[in-house]
């Protein structure tokens, strides 16, 4: 059957990679978290103690991002090395969120997720996937929910993982993350015309889902 590329894109904590996972397991298709990739350059910033844009440019060729496969689960790498519980939290999405306004950090990943796409069969989240990565992805997926259910989630997160946080600093963090990524001069977070916008503030995972998979289902079957 004919390959497709899935672009999702949308603001932090709305559950995008949850639904990105789901549908590439049900297509068969390589699910790519783009957000990892950004987060995986902050970390080695931070473990460099590389904070000045021009040295963040001048290291990026010592940076190598990649994924890799534990337990069924995606988890990215850094010069070979799992680095996954390093890059969840919340120091290294904000460092992230702050690297990835660098023209030439973004022009640096674009180029890996752009070669990761070449065979189609991808379903790939982020902030930029349908606007600047493949704008001509034949499903584009913009997912939004409200800021406090978002920041609700993200607590819910931190909790489960033994964390102790304070709500309206989650909150906080999550509508700064916001304006920083639809405000920054590269590649701001915006809609594509063409995608598709899901609100999943008051839907379950399970009916973002079938909503997702009809959309995937019609375009496979040129229905859309
Ligand atoms: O999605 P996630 O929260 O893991 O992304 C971390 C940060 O990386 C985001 O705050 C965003 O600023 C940045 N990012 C980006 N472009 C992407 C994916 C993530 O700028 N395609």
């Amino acid at each position: 059957m004919e390959k497709i590329i899935v672009a999702i894109d949308g603001f932090s904590s709305c559950g995008k990679s949850t639904i990105a996972k789901a549908l590439a397991r049900y297509a068969g298709y390589t699910y790519v978290d783009t957000g990892a990739m950004y987060r995986t350059i902050a970390l080695y910033m931070l473990r460099h103690n590389i904070v000045a844009d021009a040295d963040i440019i001048a290291a990026l060729p010592a940076v190598q991002v990649g994924f890799t496969l534990v337990d069924g689960a995606q988890h990215a790498t850094l010069n070979g090395e799992d680095v996954e519980r390093f890059i969840r939290t919340l120091e290294v999405g904000n460092r992230a969120s702050q690297i990835s306004q660098i023209k030439e950090v973004r022009a640096f990943l674009v180029a890996q997720q752009q070669a990761m796409g070449k065979a189609k069969g991808i379903v790939m989240d982020g902030r930029d996937i349908g606007t600047v990565v493949f704008p001509k992805a034949e499903l584009k997926l913009f997912l939004t929910a409200s800021p406090e259910v978002r920041a609700q989630r993200r607590f819910d997160e931190l909790v489960a993982k033994g964390e102790k946080p304070d709500f309206q600093a989650v909150l906080a963090d999550v509508n700064d993350r916001d304006y920083r990524d639809t405000h920054r001069a590269e590649s701001p977070l915006k809609q594509a015309e063409d995608a598709i916008v899901v609100d999943n503030s008051h839907l379950t995972p399970d009916e973002q889902m079938k909503v997702v998979i009809d959309l995937f289902d019609k375009i496979i079957n040129h229905q859309l």
